[in-house]
C-alpha cells in the first residue's frame, strides 16, 4: 500500500474535483463508485467487470448506478425546495427530464421511479419520443411536456396523452402549431375536454455560453420572436383558449458554464411572463428549460467542460430573480418547471474497457528479436551522429542536441530516398532518433514552461494505448464536438504511471482517437497511464456519459451498443448486480442495415459448397466452417481477450 502514491493519483487525475461524492480511489489504488455518496460503502468497478465477465459478459461494458440518478434528482429539487422555503416563494417546483438527453428505457425507468417523489414528469420533442414516453405511468402531479416542431399526428398525440390522464401542455413553436390544435376542436368539437395545456416557447435575447451559446438568443432555430408572440396571443383571445394557455418556456442551450447568462435570461423571462400575465392571461408555469452544466473537469470555472456555480447557486439564483421581478411587476409568482438532463444522468454511468497493446513504446524486444544492435558498427556518418547524440545529450544541451538529431535523421531519410542507406539502416536511424526525443522531453519536462515545439514533440512521442471500444459507439460527443470526458485507469495506483498516453479504438478510422483529457488548469494533451503488465488485464474507465451518449450514439463500423449492468448498494455496504443485458449482436446489427441472416447463412452455405465441389475443404470441413459463421452472427463484434 502506498497512501501518499494513492493521494497523487487522486491529485492527477482530480477523481474527487469531478467525481461529484460518486467516485474515488481506495486505499489499495483501485477506481471506486459510491453510489449512495457514502464513502464508507464503495463499489469498486474492476470487481464488477470480473462478475460480469464470469457470467459471460465482457468488456466493453457500461455500468450504471441507477441510485445516483435518484441522488441527482433529489439534489436538483431539494435545492429548489430549500431556495422556495427560504425565499418565501409561492410557487412549487416541478422538474421533468427531456427524453432526448438519454432515451434507453432500463433509464427512463430509473428516472420515474426514482422521481416519483420529486414529482419528475418527462419532456418529449418528437413523435417517437412521444410514444415511448406515454407508456410510462407518471405520478398523478407530474407534468408532461411536449416541445418540438409539430403536425397533426402530434397533436392528436397530446389530445390522447391529456385523455389518459396526464398534466400535458403542448408547447406551441409557431402560428402553424395552434392552428393545429383549432383545426383539431374544429372538426372534433367534443375533443375540446382532452384538449392539452397549451404553452408558448419564447426566443430571448439573452443567450447562453460555453459550446451551445450559439443555439440560443435571437439568431436561436426556437422559439418565438416577440412579434410572433404578440400574434399568437391575439389568436388565442380570438378563439377564447386563454383558460388552456398556461405556461412560457425557453431554453438557452445545454452545458451553460456561467451563472450570470442564466440570471440574465430569467431576468428577460420572467419579465415577458409577467407582461403577458398582466394582458389578463392567467399564466401558472414558467418553463426554464434545461442547461445546467456539469462540471467534467473538476475545475468549477466557465471552461466549456466546467460550469462555475453549483446547484444551489442555481436554483437561489433562478426562484429570487423570478420572485423579484414578479413582485415589481404585481404579479403571482409561477410554479418553476425546469428541464434539465446532463446534469441529472451523466454522473450515472461508466463505460470500462480494456487495454488491448500499447503502441509507441521502446522496441528493445523487437530489435534483438530481429538481430539489431544499436551500438554497433556503423557505415553511415549521421547514425554515428545521432548514436553520439542519444549518449551525451543532458539537462545542459537537450535544446541543442535535439536540433542537431533531427538533421541528423532527415539526412538518414535523403540517403534512404537515393538508394545509399539500407532497410536496416533505416530501422537503427528511427529508433536512436526516438530515444533521444525521449530524453529530449524528459530533460524539457524539468522547465518551468515548456518549450512549444517540446509540447508539439510531446503530442508525437505519446504511447498510443489501443483501447477495446469505439469512441463513435460509447462517446460521440468526444469525436463530434471535441467533449472532454474524465478517463482513467481503474487500477495501480499504489504504482506511479509511467508514460504519456494517447487513446485509439478499434475502430478503423484514424478519427477514433482521444488526445485531449480534462485537468483542473488546463486541457491536458497526454494521459498518464501505466505500462500494461502481461499478468493482468489493464482497464481504462470513461466517466460522466450518462448524458447524451447513449442517444448520440453512432455504429460507425458496425460497432453497437456494448454489454450493460445496472449495479446498486444496499444499506449494509452489499452491492448486487439488478441487471445485465447483453450488448448487440453482429446480427442484429445487419439486420438493421436490411441485410437478411438467413440469406447471408444461405450465401454462406452455397460457397463453401462450391469449395467443397472443387475438393479445396471436406465435408467436415465445410460443416465446421458453417457452424463457426452462424455462431459468429450471434457474438459481439468488440475484441474478445
Ligand atoms: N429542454 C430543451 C428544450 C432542450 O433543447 C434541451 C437540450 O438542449 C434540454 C431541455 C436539456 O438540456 P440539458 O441536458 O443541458 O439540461
Amino acid at each position: 500500500m502506498n497512501i501518499r502514491q494513492i493521494q497523487e493519483a487522486r491529485e492527477l487525475y482530480g477523481i474527487e474535483d469531478w467525481g461529484s461524492g460518486y467516485f474515488g480511489i481506495d486505499d489499495q489504488g483501485y477506481v471506486v463508485a459510491y453510489p449512495t455518496q457514502d464513502e464508507t460503502l464503495p463499489v469498486r468497478l474492476m470487481d464488477v467487470i470480473e462478475e460480469c465477465v464470469e457470467k459471460g459478459r465482457n468488456v466493453p461494458l457500461l455500468i450504471r448506478f441507477p441510485q445516483i440518478i435518484g441522488a441527482q434528482i433529489e439534489k436538483m429539487h431539494d435545492a429548489f425546495t430549500k431556495a422556495i422555503e427560504e425565499s418565501q416563494y409561492k410557487g412549487r417546483h416541478r422538474g421533468v427530464f427531456p427524453f432526448k438527453v438519454n432515451q434507453r428505457h432500463e433509464f427512463i425507468e430509473n428516472v420515474v421511479s426514482y422521481g416519483h417523489k420529486a414529482g419528475y414528469g418527462l419532456e418529449i420533442g418528437t413523435k417517437s419520443e412521444f410514444m415511448a414516453a406515454l407508456g410510462y405511468e407518471l405520478s398523478e402531479d407530474a407534468m408532461f411536456i411536449c416541445n418540438g416542431f409539430k403536425d397533426h399526428d402530434f397533436v392528436d398525440m397530446a389530445f390522447a396523452a391529456t385523455a389518459m390522464g396526464k398534466n400535458t401542455v403542448l408547447v406551441i413553436e409557431g402560428m402553424d402549431e395552434l392552428q393545429l390544435v383549432l383545426d383539431k376542436i374544429e372538426k372534433e368539437p367534443d375533443s375540446i375536454k382532452c384538449c392539452p395545456d397549451i404553452g408558448i416557447r419564447i426566443r430571448l435575447y439573452s443567450k447562453g455560453s460555453g459550446k451551445w451559446e450559439k443555439s440560443s438568443g435571437e439568431a436561436s432555430k426556437f422559439g418565438l420572436t416577440t412579434i410572433e408572440l404578440l400574434q399568437v396571443l391575439e389568436k388565442i383571445k380570438q378563439a377564447r383558449l386563454e383558460d388552456k394557455f398556461k405556461l412560457l418556456h425557453f431554453h438557452i442551450g445545454s452545458q451553460i458554464t456561467e451563472i450570470k447568462r442564466v440570471k440574465k435570461a430569467i431576468k428577460e423571462a420572467s419579465r415577458v411572463y409577467a407582461k403577458v400575465c398582466k394582458m389578463g392571461f392567467n399564466l401558472s408555469l414558467l418553463d426554464i428549460g434545461g442547461g445546467v452544466g456539469v462540471d467534467y473537469d473538476g475545475s468549477r470555472t466557465s471552461f466549456q467542460s466546467s460550469a462555475n456555480y453549483s446547484l444551489s447557486e442555481f436554483a437561489n439564483d433562478v426562484v429570487y430573480m423570478i420572485g423579484e421581478v414578479c413582485e415589481h411587476e404585481g404579479v403571482a409568482v409561477p410554479d418553476i418547471i425546469t428541464e434539465s438532463g446532463r446534469v441529472i444522468a451523466a454522473y450515472h454511468s461508466v463505460v470500462v474497457t480494456n487495454v488491448r497493446k500499447v503502441q509507441g513504446t521502446e522496441n528493445e524486444e523487437i530489435l534483438s528479436d530481429i538481430g539489431i544492435k544499436l551500438d554497433g558498427k556503423n557505415e553511415l556518418k549521421c547514425l554515428d551522429e545521432l548514436l553520439y547524440i542519444l549518449d551525451n545529450i543532458s539537462r545542459k544541451n537537450y535544446v541543442e542536441y535535439y536540433h542537431d538529431s533531427i538533421e541528423h535523421y532527415e539526412e538518414l531519410f535523403t540517403l534512404f530516398s537515393l538508394g545509399y542507406a539500407s532497410l536496416k539502416e533505416k530501422a537503427i536511424g528511427e529508433e536512436i532518433y526516438h530515444r533521444i526525443c525521449h530524453k529530449a522531453l524528459f530533460f524539457s519536462s524539468y522547465e518551468e514552461h515548456q518549450l512549444e515545439e517540446f509540447e508539439d514533440l510531446q503530442k508525437l512521442m505519446v504511447s498510443k494505448y489501443l483501447a477495446n471500444f469505439s469512441m463513435f459507439q460509447s462517446i460521440p460527443d468526444a469525436w463530434a464536438i471535441d467533449q472532454l470526458f474524465p478517463v482513467m485507469p481503474l487500477s495501480q495506483h499504489c504504482f506511479k504511471p509511467t508514460l504519456k498516453a494517447s487513446i485509439v479504438d478499434i475502430t478503423c478510422d484514424s478519427d477514433g482517437c482521444v488526445d485531449q483529457f480534462v485537468d483542473r488548469r488546463d486541457v491536458k494533451q497526454v494521459l498518464d497511464l501505466h505500462a500494461p503488465s502481461a499478468d493482468e488485464p489493464y482497464y481504462l474507465g470513461f466517466f460522466l456519459v450518462g448524458a447524451y451518449q447513449e442517444s448520440l450514439a453512432s455504429e460507425h463500423n458496425i460497432f453497437g451498443a456494448i454489454n450493460e449492468v445496472e449495479v446498486s448498494m444496499d444499506e449494509e455496504g452489499n452491492w448486487k448486480i439488478e441487471k445485465l443485458t447483453e450488448g448487440d449482436s453482429i446480427e442484429e446489427l445487419l439486420v438493421v442495415r436490411n441485410y437478411d441472416s438467413e440469406a447471408l447463412v444461405k450465401a454462406f452455405q452455397s460457397q463453401l459448397q462450391d469449395s467443397c465441389s472443387k475438393n479445396k475443404i471436406s465435408e467436415e470441413e465445410k460443416a465446421r466452417y458453417l457452424d463457426k459463421l452462424k455462431g459468429y452472427l450471434k457474438t459481439l463484434p468488440y475484441l474478445i481477450g
